[in-house]
């Protein structure tokens, strides 16, 4: 397959060894005219479409027809699986009672823990596919899933056999993260110790033993897991094979920062509240600030994550949805939009931070994030004329097609066609 004539091809390349940082996240690669060539669900070829087309003889040649095209966007941070929903919730947070006081009253995270163990691994798949539908067709190609509403070792594993079972269904590839400490279960409630004994002893080995999850996550905060608990239950999941990431800093500045880099995490994730040592430490341990600005749009504060400082101290920011019940968006182009108008990022930055530096926050630089020889052909055309009509023009999907493994699985143009047809007919 052929992608030719694009307005600008947007590479994002230069950052599969390291994430970029600083001056690096606006340098974005861009090829006027560009195209590429695919073989085998791979990139053989990059560069200007005329030197494609005279190289490559496509069996399938697909026109941008000016359009932007970019790399399947990567979204880091996502707690894909669970039942329910909680929009009556939403409308108490909207009267003004904290996030806090809701969680300590049964509701949050406990609400969908509790239907979520009620839910077989039929109905969470279910419930999943549609969101990963939803992803693809705003042009998310990889995604990350965090178990963390069973919170028994049985309940757990059975979200991360949904996960995994939605990797073999759906073409969206997924990145598994047992996030086992994301609340402390009524059960424990007066027993968070015994909690964690629970998480180290019995349902990270498991985990493991299954091959289930590639990191180990847990919600460090005020009233949930503090440093001390974070930095055992990450320690015992790094010995095991686990990867770690850490909720920091999302509701108060309890030194999750710092803590992520003295582990060696390979992202922290919110730090809305995270100290400027902190920052520095995570720009010298080469940490990814995961940003997650729908959450901090969703918990209403008027507070977020502070890009500009952490672009400033070299520290590689990514960009996730967060997606979860009390934040219910599948759409990074949205988030995108919230970067750059709330955190003050730039849309080449913003790209930067759902591409490369996404893919580097789970790991899959060397497969994603990029277009580059060598890695896999996901690649989004998108329906404006150049990279920065993205977070200036939004609330509109401006997806046209999205191409996953060299094969294109969304093509909104046909689609458009067909009601533009009807139209006509009308007259
Ligand atoms: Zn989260």
């Amino acid at each position: 397959m052929l992608v030719v004539n694009a307005g600008e091809l947007v590479t994002v390349s230069g950052g599969t060894q390291k994430p970029k940082v600083g001056k690096q996240m606006g340098e974005l690669g861009i090829i006027r005219d560009g195209g590429l060539a695919v073989k085998d669900g791979r990139i053989v070829a990059v560069g200007k479409s005329c030197d494609i087309t005279r190289i490559y003889k496509g069996e399938e040649v697909v026109s941008a027809n000016g359009k932007t095209v970019l790399p399947g966007f990567v979204d880091p941070h996502t707690h894909l699986v669970f039942a329910g929903s909680r929009e009556d919730e939403f409308q108490m947070r909207l009267s003004g009672v904290p996030y806090m006081d809701i969680l300590s009253a049964g509701g949050g995270i406990l609400r969908t823990v509790k239907e979520t163990r009620k839910a077989n691994v039929e109905k969470l798949v279910d419930h999943g596919t549609e969101t990963l539908d939803a992803m693809l067709e705003y042009g998310t190609t990889t995604v990350e899933a965090k178990s963390g509403y069973g919170l028994t070792t049985k309940d757990e594993l059975k979200m991360l056999e949904a996960v995994k079972r939605l990797n073999q269904l759906h073409s969206v590839d997924i990145v598994p993260t047992f996030l086992g400490a994301h609340a402390v279960p009524p059960e424990f409630s007066n027993n968070v110790q015994g909690y964690v004994d629970l998480v180290t002893e019995e349902m990270i080995p498991e985990v493991c033993r299954k091959g289930l999850a590639e990191f180990c996550d847990v919600f460090c905060e005020k009233g949930v897991f503090n440093l001390e608990q974070t930095r055992r239950i990450l320690s015992v999941g790094k010995a095991s094979g686990l990867k770690p990431k850490v909720h920091a800093d999302e509701m108060s500045r309890v030194g999750g920062a710092e803590l992520a880099a003295g582990i060696g995490a390979v992202s922290a994730d919110h730090l809305l509240f995270s100290s400027a040592m902190g920052i520095k430490a995570m720009a010298d341990k080469g940490v990814v600030a995961t940003l997650l600005p729908a959450a901090a749009f969703s918990l209403m504060g008027g507070r977020y994550a502070d890009a500009r400082q952490m672009i400033d101290c070299e520290v590689p920011v990514a960009l996730g949805t967060d997606f979860n019940p009390s934040c219910w968006v599948e759409n990074q182009q949205v988030i995108i939009g919230l970067a750059c108008h709330c955190m003050k990022m730039t849309p080449a930055e913003a790209i930067t931070a759902v591409t490369i530096n996404a893919a580097h926050a789970i790991n899959r630089a060397n497969e994603v994030g990029s277009l580059e020889t060598g890695k896999k052909a996901d690649v989004v055309i998108l329906d404006v004329p150049n990279h920065k009509f993205l977070g200036y023009r939004f609330g509109v999907n401006l997806v046209d097609k999205v191409v996953k493994n060299g094969r294109i699985v969304i093509d909104r143009e046909s689609s458009r066609n067909d009601f533009r047809l009807m139209d006509e007919q009308k007259m």
